[in-house]
């Protein structure tokens, strides 16, 4: 069935012809790793994953690569100002490399909590050092770079004549109008490939290369590790709206000289998550991440249920009021898949299920339109298809969507077997304490939230005990 996606570069639904019949290389830029991911991060990195879940309901193999970018990435985009990864060190007191990997391993584990399918590879920007320099010397051998003394190797924009095509930006305009912040670059949309490490300064990250010791660029991490991935040629680079104008842009600027074509076939870029003063962002400082949702009492898959509602390309604000609705319907999903599986089994319609697939795959196929697949779920559980019709589909529901309806259901189920959800014991356990101090009041209101989960909290002799309402 035709897939179709907006490509920021044509600014229009296309219809999605790949590269190699039935698969699909992906390139999603990924976190830069000194600090834990936001929300507004992880929705980016779902975005990703309903992406590559599309191409697999279609039958498609993927190859998602995913960065972790480790060096470079520097507090101003003008190139100037410290490397985030040396900033996050220091606010730590650690080093670069346990750093990175502190975070890696929490932006991973908050992946996993997500449900997000691990990426096929997930390079690290250290790891690719030499594809980095080589790639420089390509663009040097072209003719593409300068050197600014003491501070780098820069590329020279205005000898690209489509630069900026992918942020439709008009580069007259900007090349005349504006004053050059940084130093000596020749252009104002000039980027730095290689940084000279300091005079006088040790880095905790640096390498020799041709042009002296310092590290690469920000953007030359992710064209490097792409050709190295996934090649010349590459089907989907995909990204959040912040990287159109700038990381975008120079990417395609420093290989599409190098390779003599069009290097991606369709660019995809996903609408940001807002809080109450815009753009989450984790140079603010104050960011949600899963942990403290979690923490609240909002599972990571709710939180998910919750982006399932927007599409990709429209910004989401977020609030705690928006949240709440997503948990009870979440819940309320969750407990009417609990009733039918009881009484599923394997004799299923097999050309409903068929028609079900071929509805549900039309309406994802056109541009991700999850908020669409919801709906048809929600009809589905209402309509007079048998119960092992329903569940033969929630199994396809389940892997386009990724809300563990199915195994949630049955824990659910269980539970009157004693599977309780870990959010309601905490809260249980929170009453309990609360009582014990005569906190009335907020034992009450836990009570309240209890119920309203759906489950009923009972005291007893050494404690509590929780059933399903
Ligand atoms: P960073 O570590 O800042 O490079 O961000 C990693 C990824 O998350 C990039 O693809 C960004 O575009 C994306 N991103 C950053 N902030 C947000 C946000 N508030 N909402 C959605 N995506 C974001
Ligand atoms: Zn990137």
């Amino acid at each position: 069935m035709q897939i179709r996606l907006y490509n920021t570069m044509t600014r229009k639904v296309e219809d999605f012809k790949p590269i190699t019949p039935n698969h699909v290389g992906f390139y999603g830029c990924g976190p830069t790793v000194y600090w834990d991911q936001h929300i507004g991060n992880m929705r980016t990195f779902f975005n990703n994953d309903i992406l590559k879940r599309m191409f697999l309901a279609n039958g498609y193999t993927v190859t998602h690569v995913m960065n972790f970018t480790d060096v470079g990435h520097l507090t101003s985009d003008e190139d100037t100002g410290e490397d985030k990864m040396e900033k996050g060190a220091a606010r730590e007191n650690m080093s670069v490399l346990d750093i990175a990997n502190k975070y890696i391993k929490s932006c991973v584990n908050d992946m996993n909590l997500l449900n997000i399918i691990p990426p096929t590879h997930t390079p690290r920007a250290t790891d690719h050092i030499k594809e980095q320099i080589e790639l420089i010397q390509k663009l040097e051998k072209l003719g593409f770079t300068y050197e600014i003394p003491g501070d780098g190797i820069y590329y020279d924009t205005s000898k690209l004549p489509d630069y900026g095509k992918l942020g439709g930006q008009n580069l007259s305009e900007l090349r005349g109008g504006a004053r050059i912040e940084n130093n000596n670059k020749r252009n104002i949309t000039d980027f730095a490939l290689w940084k000279f490490s300091p005079k006088d300064v040790k880095r905790q990250m640096e390498w020799d290369s041709p042009w002296g010791v310092g590290f690469p660029g920000w953007h030359i991490e992710c064209s490097a590790m792409s050709l190295a991935e996934i090649g010349e040629r590459m089907d989907i680079h995909s990204g959040g709206v912040d990287h159109i104008k700038v990381h975008h842009t120079n990417e395609i600027a420093q290989v599409e000289p190098v390779v003599g074509h069009r290097w991606v076939n369709y660019w995809v870029h996903m609408e940001f998550l807002n809080d109450l003063s815009g753009k989450m962002s984790k140079s603010k400082g104050d960011f949600l991440t899963l942990s403290l949702l979690e923490s609240k009492g909002y599972s990571a898959i709710v939180y998910r249920y919750f982006l399932l509602l927007a599409s990709y390309r429209k910004q989401l604000n977020f609030s705690y009021e928006l949240l709440d609705g997503a948990k009870n319907s979440y819940e309320n999903l969750v407990k009417r898949v609990g009733v039918i599986l009881k009484d599923a089994d394997a004799n299923f319609d097999k050309s409903a299920v068929e028609k079900w697939k071929n509805r549900i795959l039309e309406t994802l196929n056109n541009d991700l339109n999850t908020a669409g697949v919801i709906v048809i779920l929600q009809e589905l559980l209402k309509s007079d298809e048998s119960t092992s019709t329903k569940v033969e589909l929630l199994k396809f529901f389940d892997d386009i969507l990724g809300l563990k309806l199915l195994e949630n259901a049955k824990a659910l189920s269980d539970n009157s077997n004693n599977v309780i959800p870990v959010e309601i014991t905490k809260m249980a356990e929170e009453r309990l304490t609360a009582k014990k101090a005569k906190n009335y009041a907020l034992a009450d209101e836990l009570r309240n939230k209890i119920s309203d989960a759906g489950f009923v909290v009972e005291d007893t002799a050494t404690g509590f005990n929780i059933k399903i309402k």
